[in-house]
């Protein structure tokens, strides 16, 4: 891990209501307990619970950030969706964009563009996903399409914008499989030296639990980890910074 701050993303997905913002308290204790400087949180819950939960953290360092949003940066006739403004208008600071789980139900790589610069305009902070098909990993693609992911979802995102770029490998997410060690250090390389005039940290998300967690940590160049299922069980998740750091 680098030696600067590490960042602890959860990404709730489709699950969670009112109750279940109770099962953070166990984390708000934890982190008050922990303030050091070395531990970045930010929850990314649904929609629905963007505004509870920035109310119930506001005075914590734990950030809010929303999953995904409409790629107009405008009000319009989009029933359903909702956009960028509007989530920093409840409370978001951050975003997850390019999620391979909207990737997978169309989402293309140049709306995915649109809706980063969209969140940078209502100044919400990116977090670009991508990541390989385990079928463009067996055929030996995995740096063609990560090096295409990246020129087009930031193609006129100025350099000096900071964005935390999550190496999801598709094949990992929710399937309790993690690249090799070595496969993923060189991942995080070449992701780093596709950006190396940006401002840019690169997170790891695909089945990190508590186990993997001191193998993953190892990796001298990660600035963190995107977290789904385990983020979802307060103990898990906090078992996971628990061990980064020890
Ligand atoms: C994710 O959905 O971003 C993710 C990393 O999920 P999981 O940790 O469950 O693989």
């Amino acid at each position: 891990m680098t030696n600067k701050y590490i960042y602890f993303i959860a990404n709730w997905k489709m699950f969670g209501n009112l109750k279940s913002l109770n099962l953070l308290n166990k984390v708000i204790n934890f982190s008050t307990k922990n303030n050091n400087n070395k531990i970045k949180l930010i929850y990314c819950p649904p929609n629905t619970l963007i505004c509870p939960l920035s109310k119930k953290l506001q005075k914590t360092s734990i950030k809010v950030g929303a999953q995904n949003c409409h790629e107009s940066e405008n009000f319009g006739a989009f029933t359903g969706n909702v956009n960028s403004q509007m989530l920093k208008d409840v409370g978001a600071q951050y975003i997850i964009l390019g999620h391979s789980e909207n990737r997978r139900s169309g989402e293309t790589d140049k709306q995915i563009n649109l809706k980063i610069k969209s969140a940078i305009k209502a100044d919400l902070k990116v977090i670009f996903c991508i990541g390989e098909t385990l079928k463009e990993r067996k055929n030996k693609k995995t740096h063609k399409i990560l090096s295409n992911q990246i020129r087009t979802g930031l193609d006129g995102v100025k350099k000096k914008i900071s964005i935390i770029l999550a190496y999801e490998p598709v094949w990992a997410i929710g399937t309790g499989l993690i690249p090799k060690i070595d496969d993923l250090e060189k991942s995080i390389l070449f992701i780093k030296d596709r950006c190396k005039n940006r401002s840019l940290k690169v997170v790891y998300g695909g089945s990190v639990n508590s186990k993997n967690i001191d193998m993953l940590k190892k990796i001298k160049t990660i600035d963190g980890f995107l977290i789904g299922g385990a983020s979802q069980d307060s103990k898990k998740f906090i078992d996971i910074i628990k061990k980064t750091f020890n």
